[in-house]
């Protein structure tokens, strides 16, 4: 792993707070431990004689970036941003990118070198992953990118942001569906959609902006959640203590009375759309983004609060997203989503998937991949998400498809005696939806596969058995595709969605 740092000047001494500014690089105390990473500054504000400095920990992700005062920095250690990218009132260099990880080539690429495996016979291999997941470097796809300062407070809003989309969109002179705005409120972005560039349109706006938090807290429910990263709420919902969330429709609202108001009208108990999926307690259900435009946006919006590079707020109506929900008394309360195309010409089964942090490390996660999967096989083909992914997601995978191959792998019978079990990769991918690529990165990251007298085994040692055992046991949720009543539609067959 290479990071360039090709613009940030030599190591300089730092007299004084005053002279820092944004770009630099210097150890700042990471709240709540004893740590110091280096990190970036990103922004610089007054309030009430006091300088708050917004931070990027360069080798963490961006979710725990924060404002701090001038007691977390250590200026002993200042890199100043070097001068001749442009000056730092009008430099907006190009943000570069760094792949790690995997985090936006190719999906599971071997953690560590791994490969080869040495040509082991008979019947067991050795593992390098214990647990069956491969490990990513902390904070895994973490970009480093240089700072673009832009000091005009004016831009420090969403609503700046959508102006730029909406710039750039009419200078692309391309015109899209207009939205259906009910009120202000509820269609902030009031923007023409434009053509979207990928499933899920990953963002372009790598500026300061975007690179901030700008919502404090979220009430949704009864939960109330900090957010990880930028969303393009209006700008009167920024700057708020918090913003109320009706967690069956999702409309926003400034404070608790004005939510109450709200949901003394709002009729909803669970997502709109079809309920497709329930048993016990975990009900899918499956909203149109054309449909239901509204609640598709507000989900995005929402949904982007905790995803970092997939953005799509405008154009909801080529995707389809699957609620998966708990139920309790009170009605049927959002768990997690994921959205997926009409028609994907890449054979992508889900765009963005999100497990709303309350109920992260739950095993919801695995649970909503396990759900796109079942998709898929009621569609006949095999899928795989769309790239990138990010790191908490790419962990999610990896550790669904190792076994997921590994439960069918177990499950195998020899054919006749002294006969070892034959499966091929296809037969994998059959079974499981799994894509071909996916699988077989999934057997090399496990080193499983060997060499053996002029052809290629899958070999299981006790301890990956062991551990595989262990995971299933622990995966106590599952998916049952009895209780989906669900039946593809070809939408390619359709004039229009
Ligand atoms: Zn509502």
């Amino acid at each position: 792993m290479k990071v360039e740092m090709d613009d940030i000047d030599d190591l300089t001494i730092c007299d004084s707070v005053s002279s820092l500014i944004e770009g630099c690089r210097l150890p700042v105390h990471m709240t709540g431990t004893n740590d110091w990473p280096l990190a970036e500054i990103i922004s610089i504000k007054d309030v009430a004689s006091s300088k708050y400095y917004y931070v990027h920990y360069v080798d963490f992700n961006k979710r725990l970036d924060e404002w701090v005062t001038e007691e977390s920095l250590d200026t002993r250690k200042v890199h100043f941003p070097r001068k001749d990218t442009g000056g730092c009132s009008t430099g907006v260099s190009t943000p570069k990118k760094l792949q790690i990880g995997g985090g936006s080539g190719s999906v599971a690429c071997p953690a560590s070198g791994g490969g080869g495996g040495g040509g082991g016979g008979g019947g067991s291999g050795i593992i390098a992953a214990s647990g069956g997941v491969a490990n990513l470097p902390s904070g895994g796809g973490v970009v480093s990118r240089p700072a673009s300062p832009v000091n005009n407070v004016e831009l420090l809003n969403g609503n700046a942001v959508l102006a730029a989309a909406l710039q750039k969109r009419i200078n692309r002179k391309r015109k899209g569906p207009s939205l259906e705005s009910e009120d202000s409120q509820d269609a902030p972005q009031g923007l023409t959609p434009g053509p979207r560039q990928s499933g899920s349109m990953v963002s372009h706006h790598d500026d300061i902006v975007t690179r901030m938090k700008n919502i404090e807290l979220i009430e949704l429910g009864k939960h109330r959640i900090k957010p990880w990263y930028f969303a393009p709420y209006p700008q009167e919902m920024v700057n708020l203590d918090c913003i109320y969330i009706c967690e069956f429709c999702l409309k926003y609202r400034k404070s608790r009375k004005c939510l109450e108001r709200h949901l003394a009208k709002c009729n909803l108990r669970h997502p709109p759309g079809n309920e497709i999926y329930r048993k016990d307690n975990i009900s899918f259900f499956e909203i149109d983004g054309r449909k239901n435009k509204v609640y598709a946006q507000n989900l995005c919006l929402l949904a982007k609060l905790f995803l970092d590079h997939k953005t799509l707020y405008y154009d909801t109506d080529p995707f389809l997203f699957y609620i998966m929900t708990v139920l309790d008394i009170r009605g049927f309360h959002i768990v997690g989503y994921f959205s997926k195309e009409k028609e994907s010409t890449e054979d992508y089964n889900v765009a963005c998937i999100l497990t709303m942090p309350p109920y992260q490390r739950k095993g919801y996660g695995k649970l909503l991949i396990e759900f796109s999967y079942e998709l898929s096989k009621f569609e006949g083909k095999t899928g795989s998400p769309e790239k990138p992914l990010s790191d908490l997601g790419l962990l999610s995978y990896r550790s669904y498809w190792a076994q997921t191959i590994l439960e069918i792998l177990l499950s195998m019978k020899p054919i006749g005696e002294n006969e070892k079990p034959q499966i091929t990769i296809n037969e994998i991918c059959e079974l499981t939806s799994i894509k071909k690529e996916d699988v077989i990165s999934t057997l090399q990251n496990l080193n499983l596969i060997n060499y053996y007298k002029g052809q290629y085994i899958i070999t299981l040692s006790k301890e990956t058995i062991e551990s595989q055992l262990k995971a299933m046991e622990s995966r106590k949720i599952r998916i049952d595709p009895k209780c989906l009543h669900w039946t593809p539609k070809d939408w390619g067959k359709r004039a229009k969605w």
